[in-house]
């Protein structure tokens, strides 16, 4: 299905293969809204590795289509997919991580939002050297969230988190300097903060090079493109620049960077994740306004015993104990009545939501994306309480005519008997950030559905958030 016209493999591990054709044969492969797309993507990488290096080891994958730099995927953890639950269900408990090969140290403080300096305090490292195997505790006291004690003023929670009042406001979405005991104020983690302060306040363009151009790209990186960070102003990173532009009117849309682009991307990075705190919830609000905290893993994932698109394990075939129930009783009945359902898509970590929306973004730009999936935390996929249902009438596609069909139409008027809501309803993107998705079901429990089918809203007007 991909075919790579050639390969090349770097000093570090890297294996770099070529893409064949132009970049819009390839934004085919992505069109419309099937999201197991990219996984089939992965499964030629691995194919064609697999068949063509079977004896080379390798940490990373990096897919190019000429200067295109079009994914960059870590292959051990490719190849370990099936046992990476288990690793992660470890952290949760005792607050350590299993270095794996292909680790770095910068990789894993990024990872769980934490400093270098701070990580190799409490591991007691003297340097930067890890090895895979290693244990290593993740300080869990720089959850990013300050709680306002009495007496306590902005400037001074700024002035201890080495951050503006200004840049509070924004990551806060504050309106005035006003705080009260007992609020929460998010504190970005100070990798962000690195990245957005050395931003240069000079001009810099095509053809330029050095540490302020790798310092542009790691703050488009940190919006969710994913472009190398070589130092290199190439056409790669002013296409992004562009891209970015192009969603602010206020912005010349030139490819340049300069001080107006370095006020939006420093605004746009701090806006970008407002995490929620009650994500265990079942009415947790996860949007593109709130997401998730990039470490959350619901507790209780199964399995749900209803029928799917597919037969093979997979992360995505994964719900919430309470709603994997919820769920086979809507498909039991809804068999009864002769209308079958098949699932598509549930749980999706958030390593997962970081690859799918990097490849979109690469190929169709930032807004594209944006419309169509969720940047990493956004989507409420992470809470393991939504599931994509598709039927044979529509090819089995997450498509907008699955409303027109029987099989929709039941999903539509019956979910909220058993606790779910069809989560994107249409006309209300303004409201939910999304386009209609009558695949997309969403559990918030019996009663609650019931009052929101009522009433017909979406969980954004029910929790009166907007
Ligand atoms: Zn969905």
């Amino acid at each position: 299905m991909y075919n790579f016209i050639g390969y090349k493999i770097e000093s570090d591990s890297t294996l770099i293969l070529y893409l064949e054709g132009d970049l819009s044969e390839f934004a085919k492969e992505f069109n419309g809204l099937e999201e197991n797309k990219s996984e089939r993507f992965e499964e030629g990488i691995l194919n064609y590795v697999k068949n063509n290096m079977p004896n080379i080891k390798f940490k990373t994958v990096k897919v190019m289509l000429g200067p295109l730099l079009i994914a960059s995927l870590p292959f051990s953890s490719m190849q370990a997919e099936a046992s990476s639950n288990v690793e992660k269900a470890q952290i949760q408990q005792d607050e350590a991580y299993i270095v794996k090969s292909g680790d770095t140290l910068y990789k894993i403080a990024n990872k769980f939002g934490v400093d270098i300096g701070e990580l190799k305090e409490i591991n007691n490292l003297s340097n930067n050297m890890i090895y895979p195997g290693q244990k290593l505790i993740i300080p869990q006291n720089l959850k990013g969230i300050y709680i306002v004690k009495y007496g306590d003023t902005l400037y001074e929670i700024s002035a201890k988190y080495n951050i503006s009042v200004e840049e509070l406001r924004i990551h806060n979405k504050l309106v005035s300097n006003m705080i009260y005991p007992g609020d929460e104020i998010y504190i970005p983690s100070s990798d962000i903060l690195q990245t957005i302060h050395k931003l240069s306040p000079g001009i810099i363009r095509l053809g330029h090079n050095g540490e302020d151009v790798k310092r542009v790209q790691r703050a488009l990186n940190t919006l969710g493109y994913i472009i190398k960070e070589s130092g290199e102003y190439d056409k790669t990173t002013e296409w992004a620049i562009k891209d970015f532009q192009s969603q602010y009117y206020k912005l010349m849309n030139d490819g340049v960077y300069g001080p107006n682009t370095r006020e939006y991307l420093i605004k746009a990075i701090l806006s970008d994740h407002r995490i929620v705190n009650n994500f265990s919830n079942t009415l947790v609000v996860v949007n593109k306004e709130y997401s998730l905290p990039f470490d959350y893993e619901p507790e209780n994932l199964v399995i749900p015993s209803v029928r799917f698109t597919f037969e093979e394990y997979d992360e995505k075939k994964l719900l919430r104990h309470d709603s994997a129930s919820a769920l086979k009783e809507l498909f039991i009945s809804a068999k009864k009545e002769g209308v079958i359902l098949y699932a598509q898509s549930g749980y999706r970590s958030y390593d997962r939501q970081r690859q799918i929306f990097g490849i979109k973004t690469m190929t169709r730009g930032m807004t594209e994306a944006n419309r169509f999936s969720a940047k990493a935390g956004e989507s409420e996929h992470q809470t393991g309480l939504a599931m994509d249902i598709t039927s044979e009438s529509v090819g089995f596609r997450l498509s907008q005519n699955f409303g027109e069909t029987k099989e929709g139409k039941w999903l539509k008027e019956n979910s909220y008997k058993f606790g779910f809501i069809i989560r994107y309803p249409k006309g209300k993107e303004r409201v939910t950030g999304y386009q209609y998705e009558p695949w997309h079901i969403r559990y918030v429990g019996k009663d609650i559905a019931k009052e929101i089918d009522d009433k017909e809203l979406t969980l954004e007007e029910y929790m009166n958030i907007k």
